[in-house]
């Protein structure tokens, strides 16, 4: 692809919209502003900002339709993603691909369509930006390239959007945006049955590499810790900064045995590096508690209870180690008097 478009990696592709953390979010006034123009531009009934999920499609903003979201098999859009240029299709009822679908056939009667692509700055095509008339008609070369830069604009927001959620001194996520990740994450795999993981990843004894070295040198340490953990972890984890010296990773399509492989390699790494600050070289090392996620019922606080409590004991039993929670159902409470610790605070 001579354009830098990825149209063949559908996995990279929902990683990159996942990184964007906004399928759940309302409507933002800048998005609207961005469809209330392409409705004026276009002379069009009908703009919309949506984005492709594995099988549904988001729409962010909307003008003209009263929705949220629709199966992907059904959007135009769809068919949008799968290029690099804009799509413009003067009859939709005239094209063997749109003449059956609802949107055509119901009470939108949609007749003409021109959608251009939002792509990331890495090349992958997360949704469109369209406008749709209810005639047939001609878009031309002209409005597709003003889409195209209204559509820069969108992915610009996405992008400055994600900035806002990073933490700036490691890179990682906000705890806030963590948090976030984990409820998604924690009603996608509920929901799918698949298995999902959450590690909490807390740096040993901090206060006194500040107290021997200063807090600029424990700012170091904290960041080269963040970056081992970026190195060793998949494309698809989530990573964020949940506290001062303490991490969360999330591990989806994840069991319990392959994320302490996985916490186990990063505490191996975290004691393998030397940071070299103003003279000095200091060592780390980092404590890992580990939960896979419990039944839908007891809700994603649970989670991380969970991995919290696996925190602890790892703490407790000598730090510099990975230790895995069993969930904490009620008969294991009161048999195993290694869940009834309470941590402190
Ligand atoms: P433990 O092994 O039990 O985790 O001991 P600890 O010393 O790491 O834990 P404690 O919670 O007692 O201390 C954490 C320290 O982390 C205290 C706080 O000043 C320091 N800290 C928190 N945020 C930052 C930061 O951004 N930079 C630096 N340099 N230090 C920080
Ligand atoms: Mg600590
Ligand atoms: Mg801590």
């Amino acid at each position: 692809m001579t354009d830098g478009t990825k149209l063949d990696d559908e996995e990279g592709r929902l990683a990159a919209l996942r990184r964007y953390d906004i399928l759940c979010a309302g409507e933002e006034e800048q998005l609207g502003r961005i469809a209330d123009l392409v409705r004026a531009v276009m002379d069009a009934p009908v703009a919309a900002i949506s984005l492709i999920d594995a099988d549904t499609q988001w729409f962010m903003a909307a003008r003209g339709i009263d929705v949220r979201n629709v199966p992907r098999d059904t959007a135009f859009c769809n068919e949008t993603i799968k290029r690099s240029e804009p799509l413009a299709i003067s009859d939709l009822a005239a094209d063997p691909r749109f003449a059956l679908s609802a949107w055509v056939t119901g009470a939108e009667h949609a007749r003409s369509y021109l959608g251009v692509p939002l792509k990331t700055p890495d090349g992958y095509n997360v949704g469109a930006l369209c406008a749709i008339d209810r005639e047939p008609r001609q878009f031309d070369q002209r409005q597709a390239g003003i889409l195209e830069k209204l559509a820069e604009i969108v992915v610009e927001q996405f992008e400055l959007r994600q900035i806002a959620k990073q933490d700036p001194m490691t890179g990682a996520l906000t705890r806030r945006g963590f948090f976030g990740e984990v409820e998604r994450e924690f009603l996608r795999a509920g929901r799918y049955g698949r298995p999902s993981t959450l590690a909490v990843i807390d740096i040993d004894h901090f206060k006194s590499i500040n107290d021997r070295h200063g807090h600029p040198a424990g700012d170091a340490v904290l960041t080269s810790i963040a970056n081992t953990c970026s190195a060793q972890m998949r494309k698809t984890d989530i990573f964020g900064r949940i506290g001062g010296e303490e991490f969360g990773l999330l591990l989806p399509e994840t069991d319990a045995e392959e994320a302490r492989e996985a916490g186990e390699r990063i505490r191996r790494a975290v004691e393998a590096t030397i940071v070299e600050f103003a003279g000095a070289s200091i060592r780390a090392t980092v404590s890992v508690g580990i939960a896979p996620m419990p039944a839908i019922a007891e809700g994603s606080a649970t989670w991380f209870s969970e991995a919290d409590i696996a925190l602890y004991e790892a703490k407790r039993f000598g730090r510099n180690r990975v230790v895995v929670g069993k969930p904490r159902r009620p008969a294991a409470l009161t048999t195993d008097p290694a869940h009834q610790i309470a941590r402190p605070h």
